[in-house]
């Protein structure tokens, strides 16, 4: 998938799961309990998100999906050199967001276990907007930066389309790869995060 990338990048929006770590979830059974608890097939939660944002039935499938998540989170595993990712990051003061289909407990508990918490400016998870595309509209707002000055990095093609087609800038990660691949993606990243910073 090409990236696309706005040479003014003047924050960085890391997807959690297949970015920051890789949840071990079984989507199938996650889909047939959400889909009782909704009382309709749900063939895709991010839709189901959007579809009925702070809703009841949201708030209902949200928390049992976020007990699956809090479960998975327990015993995942930071991506390799994420932190040294993060540490240039902020010491070239570029802020970093948690832009996050998931909840924000999970995401939270996980942070502070591998003490990463402190490289993020904020995390904006379902709890707050309903879609990737609405969480970096949301950056936008708070920054006043545009989309194409924020680089949204996501390991899910359709987040990457959608977001695109709203002028940000995308780094498709690929959520499988060995650990030299890794950090020479890191650097990737990196690279384009740092090209306009005082
Ligand atoms: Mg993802």
């Amino acid at each position: 998938m090409a990236n696309s990338v706005n040479l003014q990048v003047k924050a960085v929006a890391l997807d959690f799961d297949g970015v920051i770590a890789n949840l071990d979830v079984n989507w199938n059974a996650a889909l047939r309990q959400a889909s009782k608890i909704a009382g309709f097939e749900i063939k895709s939660l991010l839709t189901f998100y959007e579809n009925n944002h702070a809703t009841p039935s949201f708030q209902k499938v949200s928390a049992e999906m976020e007990a699956i998540e809090l479960c998975a989170v327990a015993t995942a595993q930071p991506k390799p050199y994420i932190e040294d990712f993060l540490k240039s990051l902020q010491q070239k003061q570029v802020p970093t967001y948690i832009v996050s289909m998931q909840s924000l407990k999970p995401i939270k508990t996980f942070l502070e276990k591998h003490n990463l918490a402190k490289y993020f400016t904020a995390i904006i998870t379902r709890l707050d907007c309903p879609s990737k595309t609405a969480q970096i509209q949301f950056i936008s707002k708070q920054t006043n930066l545009s989309p194409s000055q924020i680089l949204l990095v996501d390991d899910a093609k359709r987040n990457i389309s959608s977001c695109q087609s709203l002028g940000t800038s995308c780094f498709f990660f690929k959520r499988t790869q060995n650990q030299k691949e890794t950090k020479e993606t890191w650097n990737k990243i990196l690279k384009l995060a740092s090209t306009n910073q005082i």
